[in-house]
């Protein structure tokens, strides 16, 4: 039978603690991984775990590529076989390019794009002999059409797309998805640190006149996780209001 076991990275706040909500509530076993946020990962394990589910956070830097492949590792020990994955961690360090540092640059990448490929490798063969799997990577609207201020996030983003579009025709014949989500403007920790104005900015372009809600984007990750998703991959779905770039 199909395997219900889904990671969701940056699963303690904003959208990854909504799509671990999510599918938890779909019936997924859910593996949140969180950096910092100990408490809040503990609260939403405990208030989303049930009989018929079971939610358990893991503690690690996904920035270091160690530990994301020290937290596979343990998830694949203390839970089995992980047939949905959610890559979503996510951060950003803006800055204009001609003033950004070497680190600023690789940290934003590191945590936001070589994760996600440490992960997939470390998951894909448990999904590949299952010949069943689903990978969703949160990329961004700003990974698509760009973003001053944000070389280093948006070319993160972008790898993430080009990182699906390759990984979904490598492993497509084996049962398993792999898509992207972009999503605009949503109402986060993330974007509740941007500037008044550009938040405002960002409302004048978004066709809704609302920024997005976590479960709002969660939706989507639960459709693509679920069984009605047998036929899109290698896409990249943008959740933004309509957002004009
Ligand atoms: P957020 O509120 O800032 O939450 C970020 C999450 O990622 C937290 O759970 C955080 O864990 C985790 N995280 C960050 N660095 C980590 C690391 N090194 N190792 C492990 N976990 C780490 O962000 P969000 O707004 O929900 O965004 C989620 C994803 O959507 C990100 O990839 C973001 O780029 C993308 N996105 C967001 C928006 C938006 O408008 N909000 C738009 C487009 C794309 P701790 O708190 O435990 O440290």
């Amino acid at each position: 039978g199909v395997l219900v076991i889904a990671v969701v990275t940056g699963g303690s706040r904003g959208i990854g603690a909504a799509i671990v909500r999510r599918l938890a509530g779909d019936g997924f076993d859910v593996a949140l991984v969180y950096r910092s946020g100990e408490k809040e990962a503990a609260v939403l394990a405990e208030e989303c775990s049930g009989d018929a589910v079971r939610v358990v956070p893991f503690q690690a830097n996904l920035g270091n590529r160690e530990e994301a492949a020290g937290v596979a590792a343990r998830i694949r020990e203390e839970m089995g076989p992980v047939s949905v994955l959610v890559n979503n961690a996510g951060i950003t360090r803006d800055g204009l390019a001609v003033r950004m540092g070497d680190g600023q640059f690789t940290d934003v990448l590191g945590t936001n794009l070589t994760s996600a490929f440490v992960l997939c490798r470390a998951f894909l063969p448990d999904m590949m002999k299952a010949r069943w799997g689903r990978i969703v990577n949160m990329s961004s609207i700003n990974g698509i059409y760009g973003s001053a201020g944000q070389v280093n996030y948006a070319a993160s983003k972008a790898g993430l797309i080009g990182l699906t579009r390759s990984l979904a025709k490598e492993v497509g014949s084996r049962g398993i998805t792999v898509n992207a989500i972009a999503p605009g403007y949503i109402d986060t920790e993330m974007t509740r640190a941007m500037p008044e104005v550009a938040r405002t900015a960002a409302l004048e372009r978004i066709p809704m006149r609302r920024p997005g809600r976590p479960d709002e984007v969660a939706a989507l990750v639960g459709f693509l996780a679920g069984p009605d998703a047998t036929y899109i991959t290698a896409q990249v779905i943008e959740v933004a209001g309509g957002l004009i770039p």
